[in-house]
């Protein structure tokens, strides 16, 4: 029997762990946290858990064009208040609903749980504490952390990191956000729609700068529409907690004064104290595990997964490089790991989700593709809804149709995205998607649409 030792018990490690066990290997899953990591304890959990909440308050403080009344008042954002002690507890709580649901699975394949912090002390083997396990093949998936800079230092008070936020039981009254990527920028989102008074910083021209520009600035100017002050090209030196508030200066000499700060720079991979050294395994100068596309690492039998390898820090990758690296050693059937059909989503609102290729790709000449895009302003059930912001943008292959990739940008972006990832992965032409019956009224009828058009357009005539 094969015995198999992972480290991590995020997406990474306890997907992984089920595959392992189904191929009939022995599993030990060691894990510093409960069971499923930062992943659902601190991150994409709780954080989704908030943003269902945002989103009932924009739905019900938006509605009141629809004739939707509170108290006998058309509803207003003024009228919708939110209670951040009781929200918070429900998120923590339904957080460790869901690790414990995990652990009773995990523990009905008969997954041995080991509890603590892990260390490679040799080949073949792992400490923790002061137990060693013995093992054929090792998979690493220890995740990351917040990164924090010296200036910049959360202080679990005023400034705060993404994992910390969860502790406050009022609402900021006036939050910064230090950083504009998805995190950031989902935070912002949220946090204005629960009543915070809210500033975002963002060193780039522009907030989201890896996302699609078309869907960035749809989403910039819903965020002014709603009051929060976006503060781009500024690069926050220094965060103070004065006591009463907190002070973040930016390179210019500007000083920002808020009661609340949220430091959202990026992450580290946790690999630094985990003995790598020992065994040989390779890490790039960001620190993070090098992998191959069957997560591989330099190490025979050492394998690697989720955001400690930094490929792209997404909970379904970490989980799909999980499951791949136990099939790859376990001698199953494996496909490697394919960038191009990742679909991902920005849980702002609206949302913005995107799978293949990018903009960025075809505005460099990287990818020569037809682009077709349709604004939602145009369709009948967004019009009902009161939905007027978003975007659906198709990319095509110039010769053979074939859909390469999208953008889709509305209040339910992440699940509008799943017929257009099922057209890149599958290799299905405009046209393929084009007959392809939608209901009516549906915001799917846009993507139909977008397809439909791009099977009309003339090249070099299309927008
Ligand atoms: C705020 C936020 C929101 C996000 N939202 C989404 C989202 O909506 N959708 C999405 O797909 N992704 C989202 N992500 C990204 C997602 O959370 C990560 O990609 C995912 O957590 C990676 O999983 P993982 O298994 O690599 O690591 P993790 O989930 O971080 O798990 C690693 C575990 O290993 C443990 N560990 C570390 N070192 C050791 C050691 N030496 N010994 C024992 N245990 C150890 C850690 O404590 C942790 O419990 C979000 C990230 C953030 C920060």
């Amino acid at each position: 029997m094969t015995e198999v030792v992972i480290i991590g018990g995020g997406p990474g490690g306890y997907e992984a762990a089920l595959v392992a066990a189904q191929l009939g290997a022995k599993v030990q899953l060691v894990s510093d946290d409960a069971m499923g990591g930062a992943t659902v304890l601190t991150d994409c959990v709780p954080s989704k858990t908030l943003i269902a909440t945002a989103e009932s308050i924009t739905t019900t403080s938006e509605s009141g064009e629809l004739g939707v009344k509170l108290a006998g008042v058309a509803a207003t954002a003024n009228q919708v208040s939110s209670d951040l002690l009781q929200i918070n507890q429900r998120i923590k709580s339904l957080a460790l609903a869901q690790s414990s649901d995990i652990t009773a699975r995990l523990s009905a394949e008969n997954i041995k749980l080991v509890a603590g912090r892990a260390r490679i002390a040799g080949a073949g083997v792992v400490q923790v504490g002061e137990n060693e396990l013995k093992f054929d093949v090792l998979l690493i998936a220890t995740g990351a952390r917040p990164r924090v800079m010296p200036e910049i230092k959360p202080d679990g008070e005023l400034i705060l990191d993404w994992q910390q936020l969860y502790d406050l039981t009022e609402l900021p009254p006036k939050l910064i956000v230090i950083g504009s990527g998805v995190t950031g920028a989902e935070f912002a989102s949220a946090y204005n729609a629960l009543g915070s008074d809210v500033t975002l910083i963002s060193s780039r021209d522009r907030v989201l700068p890896s996302e699609d520009p078309d869907a960035a600035a749809a989403l910039e100017k819903v965020f002014a529409r709603r009051g929060m002050k976006v503060i781009n090209n500024a690069r926050a030196a220094s965060v103070v907690n004065t006591g009463s508030g907190v002070e973040v200066k930016l390179a210019s000499g500007e000083v920002i004064v808020g009661t609340h700060a949220l430091v959202a720079i990026g992450s580290l991979p946790n690999t630094d104290q985990l003995g790598l050294e020992t065994i040989g395994v390779k890490t790039t100068a960001t620190g993070h595990i090098e992998v191959d596309r069957v997560s591989r690492t330099s190490v025979r039998n050492v394998y690697a997964a989720g955001d400690c390898t930094g490929i792209l820090p997404l909970a379904s990758v970490a989980a799909m490089q999980g499951r791949i690296a136990m099939y790859h050693a376990l001698g199953d059937a494996v496909s490697p790991l394919d960038l191009q059909t990742v679909s991902s989503n920005v849980f702002t609102d609206p949302e913005i989700a995107s799978v293949g290729v990018t903009q960025r790709q075809i505005d460099s000449g990287e990818v020569t593709a037809r682009t077709m895009s349709l604004s939602l302003a145009g369709n009948a059930r967004a019009k009902m809804q009161g939905q007027t912001d978003g975007f659906v943008k198709l990319f095509s292959n110039p010769d053979s149709g074939v859909i390469l990739g999208g953008v889709v940008v509305a209040r339910n972006a992440s699940e509008l995205i799943y017929p257009i990832s099922i057209a890149v992965e599958q290799r299905l032409t405009t046209d393929q998607l084009a007959h392809t019956f939608t209901v009516y009224p549906s915001l799917t009828g846009s993507i139909a649409e977008a397809a439909r058009r791009l099977h009309r357009v003339n090249p070099g005539a299309e927008q």
